[in-house]
């Protein structure tokens, strides 16, 4: 067996999780351009309905191995049975999402494999003349994108950024390979031992699955101001996400945090309000849609990025846009 492109796809609660569904939507367009299959490699236990849903939604060949799911799984396990099924089918390209698992995995992947890899992509694409695969990818901070390849007759391993690419869409009618693969591992390849697995709470909408994010930085100045953004954000259905500084300041948990060291948001509408556009900042949230900045600083590096700008104090502005959004639901 030798497969060209094959995804390393994540199962959450026996379907196929949205982090893979945008890889789908990321490796069928190279498998496209390459006029290649796609290959999908799902691990769980009882994950048929998984698998099919892998071919609904752009594989061409999907391999299932009888494993622990995700949720469950060790890292040390996933990267030796991933490395067992790599050299049965033989990938030249191999994409996981940039999620815990994938960060964990794919490094160590190449190493074994002594292939390329290249983390945190934000596209791929091939490039015509050569037929390389091309990564690009934010660096110094998001200030820049650099566009990486590998020698030819490398592997290459790479992670894709959650939320760049859209998920792929469903075609029920799209037929494909369903296969089980054996792969033998020593369970003594688990080295390590997971102590606890604490769940997150979240309240409201989660940050990534937001469509509006109406986001504070340092310039709401206290918990206090966060009342009118919580208020802009529920008129809008939407939730309230935050940039360091309010973390850093205690105002708000870290789990709220958007940027490098924090959530990749993808959202219709976001509106950042007494936020200075900092690049760590804005590497969370420049794939949104809609930009709306609201600033008393007309310098500000927010006015850069975003689509709609208003210079103000946002203890003037919000109330007014509060307002305003009222009347136009009434
Ligand atoms: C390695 C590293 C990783 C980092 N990761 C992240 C990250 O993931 N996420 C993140 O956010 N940051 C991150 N940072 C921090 C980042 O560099 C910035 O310091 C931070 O984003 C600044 O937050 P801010 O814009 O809210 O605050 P500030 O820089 O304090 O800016 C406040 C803004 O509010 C405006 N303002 C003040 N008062 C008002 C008012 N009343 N009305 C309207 N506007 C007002 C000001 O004009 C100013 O533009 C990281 C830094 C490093 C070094």
């Amino acid at each position: 067996m030798s497969e060209k492109i094959l995804i390393f796809g994540e199962v959450a609660e026996g379907k196929v999780a949205t982090v893979t569904k945008e890889i789908l939507t990321a490796g069928r367009e190279l498998a496209n351009q390459m006029g290649e299959p796609l290959s999908v490699l799902l691990i769980g236990e009882n994950i048929e309905g998984a698998a099919k849903d892998a071919v609904s939604l752009g594989g061409d060949n999907v391999y299932v191995v009888n494993g622990p799911p995700i949720a469950k799984a060790h890292p040390d396990l996933y990267l030796a049975i991933v490395a067992e099924a790599c050299k049965q089918l033989t990938p030249s390209i191999i994409l996981f999402s940039h999620t815990d698992m994938g960060r964990e995995i794919a490094p160590r992947l190449a190493a074994r494999l002594k292939a390329s890899v290249t983390m945190d992509c934000i596209k791929l694409s091939i490039e015509p003349n050569s037929g390389a695969l091309l990564l690009s990818k934010p660096v110094y901070g998001g200030n820049a994108i650099a566009v990486w390849t590998s020698k030819p007759g490398t592997a290459q391993i790479a992670t894709v950024r959650p939320r760049s690419a859209a998920p792929a869409e469903s075609d029920p009618s799209r037929q494909g390979k369903i296969a089980p693969l054996t792969v033998s591992v020593d369970p003594s390849c688990v080295k390590g031992e997971v102590l606890e697995t604490v769940v997150e709470e979240v309240q409201g909408i989660r940050l990534e699955d937001a469509k509006v994010v109406v986001a504070g930085g340092g310039g709401i100045g206290g918990v206090e101001g966060f009342t009118l953004l919580e208020g802009l954000a529920a008129l809008l259905g939407g939730t309230v996400g935050v940039t360091r500084v309010p973390c850093d300041e205690g105002w708000k948990p870290l789990s709220m945090e958007i940027g490098q060291t924090g959530r990749i948001v993808s959202p219709n509408l976001y509106i950042a309000v007494g936020v200075s556009g900092a690049p760590q900042h804005m590497t969370g949230c420049s794939s949104s849609k809609l930009l709306v900045a609201i600033n008393r600083d007309p310098d500000a590096n927010i006015f850069r990025e975003a689509d709609l700008g208003v210079v103000g104090d946002y203890k003037k502005v919000l109330p007014s846009l509060i307002e305003r959004c009222k009347s136009l639901k009434m």
